[in-house]
């Protein structure tokens, strides 16, 4: 089989060498970093997404959608990548206000409770919460954020574990849901892990900060 060489492991090179040796090839990737740093990359790494700020919209009908949407059609590893690290855009110190008040308001009417994840010995690790309380219906959705250098520990499935029966045995609650962009499989995984099962998939619903996606609904009843 001939082999194909690809010249730069950035975000392109990356892609096509994984696309074309899933497609059988033999790849061979050269990258010249860390040997000549060039004066946008900060690392050594594969796939350094040189950015400012982001792969920018998801708003269809326009050209950098359509160029993500072709992607993801063709199973881009990179778009997947993003998919499920992705942050919310300008959380600056108004968002960050902002969130805390509702929040804070949401405990005091019963309508949302957050809480941050912490280690015994390591601080901060992220967020869990009910994003969304109904208490009189005794239905409520679960979110939750894992910082990057907590992840891979379990700690997300261990706080939604933790949140579904505090829900279900301090609440009351009947249905908890989850709902998870269908381009986010370590999300999926942590549903799987914690007893959620998928009830079905609403398309091309706003999904935050202006991203638009299909969104899988998971729940878990209190007698599952
Ligand atoms: C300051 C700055 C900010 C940016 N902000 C954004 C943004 O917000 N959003 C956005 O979408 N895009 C942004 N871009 C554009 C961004 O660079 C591209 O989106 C993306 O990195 C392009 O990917 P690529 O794979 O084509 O190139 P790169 O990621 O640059 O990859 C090229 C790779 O080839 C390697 N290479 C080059 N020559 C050789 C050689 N002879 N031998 C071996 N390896 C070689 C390089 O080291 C590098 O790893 C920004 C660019 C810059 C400079």
């Amino acid at each position: 089989m001939n082999e194909i060489i690809i010249i730069g492991g950035g975000l392109a090179g990356v892609e096509a060498a994984w696309q074309a040796a899933n497609g059988g090839a033999r790849v061979r990737l050269f990258e010249m970093r860390p040997v000549k740093q060039t004066p946008a990359h900060r690392t050594d790494k594969l796939a350094e997404i040189v950015c400012s700020n982001s792969l920018k919209s998801d708003e269809p009908g326009t050209a950098s959608y359509l160029l993500k949407e072709e992607l993801r059609r063709g199973g881009s590893l990179v778009m997947e990548a993003a998919a499920t690290t992705r942050v919310p855009a300008g959380a600056d110190e108004t968002f960050v206000r902002g969130w805390i008040r509702r929040y804070g308001g949401g405990w005091q009417d019963g309508s949302r409770a957050g809480f941050a994840i912490r280690g015994r010995d390591d601080g901060f690790l992220g967020f869990a919460g009910l994003v969304d309380l109904d208490l009189e219906h005794r239905e409520g959705e679960l979110g939750y954020m894992v910082a990057p250098s907590a992840r891979g520990r379990g700690i997300a499935p261990r706080a939604v574990e933790l949140l579904t029966r505090w829900g279900f045995d301090e609440l009351g609650l009947i249905r908890l849901e989850l709902r998870i962009d269908v381009q986010n499989p370590a999300s999926e995984r942590v549903a799987e892990r914690t007893g959620y099962l998928r009830d079905g998939v609403l398309r091309n619903v706003h999904f935050k900060e202006g991203l638009r996606c299909d969104l899988g609904v998971w729940s878990r009843l209190r007698q599952d």
